[in-house]
């Protein structure tokens, strides 16, 4: 099939993300990807500003996990887990245990994406509740602008009014919003942030099973960061009101914000962590929802006698061998100094467009460099440009965003993203 062949039956036939089928963005064909470079194919090269949204954090075809993946594919590419397990899925567990989960959550359940993970989270909120005799905490509280992904109750914990609640009104489950904290990451605390989900808490805590949030950036939400207090705060908030705190770290996970998980910039842990995305270096789909023994003896001592959730591919022995490679990868770098040199690039490359009068606000946390303009940006427009550029870039909203693969970029390919980034917005 030639490239436009291949484009005209993709735009006849196949749904691309929050795409129209009347009139579908553009979409660019991709032959080949290595390293930061995503190679299309009329030989064009990308630079990478956007990990595949927040997951190729070692880059492209990476020898390691290529090799991981096809010595796995030789002994098995996937079995039940119902009745098995194999090395693949408890190999990768214990080094989660062992070496980036807070001590104690210890208990891990495989899922299959971002949004099954928050959907498992959940479940395993209101098993625990009923297991307590708590039949009334069926309902979760959030703060607005988070997003925890586009399954039904996942979307229902999504910020309501920037999300899809309007389409799917009447017939999503009904939940608890306070607003977003106002006080940023690393600037002064304001205690009056925590006032509404106090106020909330005390007055429906009967209801709620759990607080879920995204800890310290809220992702496709807003692009924003807030202050490590409001979750310190939110940990005593959950004792004394009988919640659980679940935190949703799939797009922070893995050393993105400077630390393994957003969850060690606070001083808690919560009951619940999510992991995905990067969870196996961008190269498929697999999510762990991790929590206490304690937590997981309640809900399997409750009246169903276990967690009700049990996935066809859960566990899934090619994307486990392949989460462990590319988790042990990452710990057998010097990913941190790598993460503030990147911010430190940022920052310094992106602080002269805080002046620009299209600019709202210019953030930098880690390998997250985030340009608010003040007016929704035109995808269709921008897009193109960025290619020319030679650069990856694909803001939403407000926001144009550059979250390049930090283990693969080099400081010239990141410059070359930021001076892309700023020539487009000049325009
Ligand atoms: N939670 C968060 C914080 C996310 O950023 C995302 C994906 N953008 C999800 C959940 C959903 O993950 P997935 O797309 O793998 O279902």
């Amino acid at each position: 099939m030639r490239t436009n062949e291949l484009l005209q039956w993709d735009r006849a036939h196949l749904w691309h993300p929050y795409t129209s089928t009347i009139d579908p963005l553009m979409v660019y064909p991709v032959a080949k990807a290595e390293g930061s470079t995503i190679i299309l194919e009329d030989g064009t090269r990308l630079i990478d500003g956007m990990s595949s949204w927040w997951a190729a954090l070692h880059g492209y075809n990476v020898p390691e996990l290529n090799q991981a993946l096809a010595k796995q594919a030789e002994q098995m590419s996937h079995v039940m887990f119902g009745g098995f397990t194999h090395r693949p899925a408890v190999e990768l567990g214990k080094l989660l245990v062992d070496k980036v989960l807070p001590e104690g959550i210890d208990q891990l359940f495989y899922a299959d994406s971002g949004s099954v993970a928050v959907e498992v989270a959940l479940k395993m909120a209101v098993q625990y509740q009923q297991s307590l005799g708590n039949r009334g905490k069926r309902h979760f509280v959030s703060i607005r602008s988070g997003y925890h992904g586009d399954t039904w109750h996942a979307m229902s914990v999504c910020d309501p009014d920037t999300s899809m609640h309007s389409y799917f009104s009447g017939t999503l489950p009904v939940q608890y919003f306070v607003p977003q904290p106002r006080s940023r990451f690393g600037g002064e605390w304001d205690a009056r942030d925590l006032h509404p989900m106090e106020n909330l808490l005390q007055k429906h805590s009967q209801e709620i099973a759990a607080i879920i949030v995204e800890p310290i950036v809220q992702g496709a939400g807003g692009m924003y960061f807030y202050h490590a207090e409001y979750l310190n705060q939110l940990r005593r908030l959950a004792e004394q009101y009988d919640c659980l705190l679940i935190f949703d770290e799939i797009a922070t996970g893995f050393g993105r914000t400077g630390q393994l998980l957003a969850t060690y910039h606070t001083d808690i842990a919560p009951d619940i962590i999510c992991l995905g995305k990067s969870l196996t270096g961008g190269y498929m789909t697999l999510s762990v929802v991790a929590t206490t023994k304690t937590i997981a003896d309640t809900i399997c001592g409750g009246e169903a006698g276990c967690f009700m959730h049990g996935p066809t591919f859960m566990g899934n022995p090619l994307a486990c061998a392949v989460a462990k490679r590319s988790v042990e990868l990452l710990l057998s770098k010097d990913w941190q100094k790598r993460i503030q040199d990147i911010e430190s690039q940022l920052r310094e490359g992106l602080a002269s467009l805080a002046c620009h009068p299209s600019v709202a606000e210019v953030r930098i946390l880690g390998a997250i460099g985030v340009v608010e303009m003040k007016e929704p940006v035109d995808m269709a427009t921008l897009i193109p440009k960025f290619v020319n550029e030679g650069i990856w870039v694909r803001p939403f909203g407000k926001l144009v965003y550059l979250m390049p693969p930090f283990l693969a970029i080099t400081d010239e390919e990141l410059q070359k993203l930021i001076q892309g980034l700023i020539n487009v917005i000049h325009g």
